[in-house]
């Protein structure tokens, strides 16, 4: 459902992603992990046809992202970071401008617009202009859009940041939900969420995975097993040293 191949892109000398290849299928929630500028967003704008790869390959459904980009985006809903763009409409209206904007009319769109803003705990607040909004809500609303039009796979880049701890239960609750006839790829910064949804975790550091495994296979490799002791063995300052070391042996000339 989720296919990367061995994904590079680079800005000016910075090489974002490195190399990054992995599988998702149906049933699967996956933690992309990572410290600040590790790569996982450009990841996701990649696999999502919002950023071309300078090389490799993302694929959605068998769709590939760059060459068949409406096809990939159909079978997609796309949590980007930050929140939706128009201040001005309420999340109702972004949510169904998202489903027209996919085919969808008439009492279909409606019913669908009414489900996700439901789905996202939406409330009265989705009849109040988006700039009004608190932050967890202005999040909330862009989940419903992404959500609405039922899709295949979801890409949700830090879909908690924001909320609180209640709203956070929420929306862990609702990926739960809809997490057996889905993909799901999530990057978070939360640890416990990934224990808490994740049936699988990526780590990445410097743009390359170095860890794909269940969270209880992560937590089984730390001293103190635990998925923080995991996470700072795997991209602490020693590893991330390891991981430039590696990088630049491979771009030494041989
Ligand atoms: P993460 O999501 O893991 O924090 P990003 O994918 O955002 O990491 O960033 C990976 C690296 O690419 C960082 O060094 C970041 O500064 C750089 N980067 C990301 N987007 C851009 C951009 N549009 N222009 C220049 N550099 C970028």
């Amino acid at each position: 459902m989720i296919d990367a191949h061995d994904l590079v892109k680079h800005f000016g000398p910075t090489r974002a992603v490195d190399g990054l290849s992995f599988s998702a299928v149906k049933g699967e929630v996956v933690a992309l992990l990572g410290p600040n500028g590790a790569g996982k967003s450009t990841t996701m704008r990649m696999l999502t046809g919002c950023l071309e790869p300078d090389s490799g390959i993302a694929s959605i459904c068998g769709y590939d992202a760059v060459r068949a980009r409406r096809a990939a985006q159909s079978a997609l809903g796309y949590l980007p970071e930050g929140a939706p763009a128009y201040p001005a409409m309420t999340p109702r209206a972004f949510t169904r401008f998202h489903l027209r904007v996919r085919g969808f009319k008439g009492q279909a769109l409606r019913d669908a617009a009414e489900l996700a803003l439901e789905r996202a705990r939406m409330g009265d607040a989705a009849g109040r202009p988006i700039g009004m909004l608190s932050k967890g809500f202005k999040r909330r609303a862009a989940l419903a859009a992404a959500i609405a039009h039922d899709p295949a796979v979801l890409i949700l880049d830090e879909p908690t940041d924001g909320l609180d701890p209640n709203q956070k239960d929420g929306v862990r609750a609702l990926i739960r939900m809809m997490a057996p006839d889905k993909t799901i790829l999530i990057s978070t910064h939360l640890l416990d969420e990934v224990e808490a949804i994740c049936t699988r975790a990526i780590v990445i550091t410097g743009g390359r995975i170095v860890s794909d495994t269940t969270p209880a296979g992560l937590i089984s490799t730390a001293p103190d097993q635990s998925l923080a002791g995991a996470f700072r063995m795997l991209t602490g300052h020693s590893a991330e040293q390891a991981v430039a070391r590696a990088a630049s042996r491979r771009k030494r000339p041989s």
